[in-house]
């Protein structure tokens, strides 16, 4: 379906908890968060369902985020259920990749198809420090695995924080040279209140693209793998490729091609907009599949034409990354 901004809209993010095992610094407070409590997120049934309703409206391809989606109880039946629905064609999760690794199999053989991980130190002292709880070693062990299972392609999303990892830019860069993975470099963004979120602490892609440029040669090729928000190069000689995504300094909303569902039931056709239509409400309602393939289309027709993070909605916004999905 396209939206009043001719974009076509065939894409959706399902957050499918807010809970996660990690307590990263720019994302989740350490003490943890709020419990949305079980009558308040979707069942995986209700999930199930809504993907159904909205490959109706032309949803073809369905990631599933959170917090950390691996630690929602029985993840690997949903995914077997979306995979039934005809018109979906592509599966994914985004994950910290800590539980990844010994769930793989059973992931793949219900229906998943590719496997974002995100990674943003290959220092394990410095991983934990970030994650305050992460084990390095399980998340290569997670990424080993989808690359034996042939789960390509691999994509690495790494949040650059000047003064924190922006010192390992082109040791990532090297492991996308030497290995199939796609890293991307993405601008550490002003979601929610996270304290730990400063101006100062953000590095530009243009200045990541520029340290990079110093050692290696980018260039657009082939094997660039794309269709999301990044802008990526292949490297010469090298096996994966880099990607820089910049939500902040140079905004992507024009090849923009998705919505998102939170896990109590909101869809948000903008990751930092406001507008939210209550698809729980909906079905608490006993609302029928075309009103609700209705909130789905009135959520994808009143789709912003940007975000307008840069004058201050970001911060104001009430919902943290966690909480939408990233
Ligand atoms: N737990 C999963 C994971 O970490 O991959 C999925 C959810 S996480 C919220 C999705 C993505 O959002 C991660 O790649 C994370 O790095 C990114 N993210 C979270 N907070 C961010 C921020 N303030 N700026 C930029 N990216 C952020
Ligand atoms: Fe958890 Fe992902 Fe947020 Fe890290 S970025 S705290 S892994 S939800």
């Amino acid at each position: 379906m396209f939206d009043s901004y001719a974009r076509n809209i065939d894409y959706l993010r399902v957050s499918v908890t807010n809970r996660c095992n990690l307590r990263c610094k720019y994302c989740m407070p350490e003490e943890g968060i709020e419990d949305l409590g079980h009558d308040n997120i979707l069942s995986l049934e209700e999930i199930a369902h809504l993907v159904r309703v909205a490959a109706r409206i032309g949803i073809q391809k369905v990631r599933l985020t959170g917090g950390e989606p691996l630690v929602r109880r029985n993840i690997t039946k949903l995914i077997a259920d979306i995979a039934q629905i005809p018109k979906i064609n592509d599966i994914a999760i985004t994950t910290n990749g800590m539980l990844f690794a010994d769930m793989a199999e059973e992931l793949k053989a219900a229906g998943l198809t590719r496997v974002n991980f995100s990674l943003d130190s290959l220092d394990e002292d410095k991983f934990k420090y970030i994650t305050s709880r992460g084990n390095l070693s399980e998340v290569v062990r997670s990424i080993s695995k989808a690359l034996e299972l042939g789960m390509v392609p691999i994509k690495i999303n790494t949040v650059v924080m000047k003064g924190i990892n922006d010192d390992e830019i082109l040791d990532f860069v090297e492991l996308a040279q030497k290995m199939p993975l796609h890293i991307r470099f993405i601008e550490f963004m002003p979601v929610g209140d996270i304290p730990f979120y400063k101006a100062d602490r953000v590095v530009t892609v243009s200045e990541i693209r520029e340290r990079i440029e110093q050692k290696y040669e980018l260039y657009k090729g082939a094997n660039v793998q794309g269709n999301g928000p990044a802008k990526s190069y292949q490297i010469r000689g090298g096996m994966g490729s880099v990607g820089f995504i910049s939500a902040m300094s140079d905004h992507f909303c024009g090849e923009c091609n998705r919505i998102r569902m939170t896990a109590d039931g909101k869809l948000r056709s903008c990751l930092f907009g406001k507008q939210e239509f209550n698809v729980k409400l909906a079905l608490q309602n006993h609302a029928s599949d075309e009103i609700i393939a209705e909130l789905f289309s009135k959520a994808i027709r009143e789709k912003p034409n940007r975000h307008h993070m840069n004058e201050g909605w970001g911060a104001d916004n009430k919902r943290k990354m966690y909480q939408i999905g990233g």
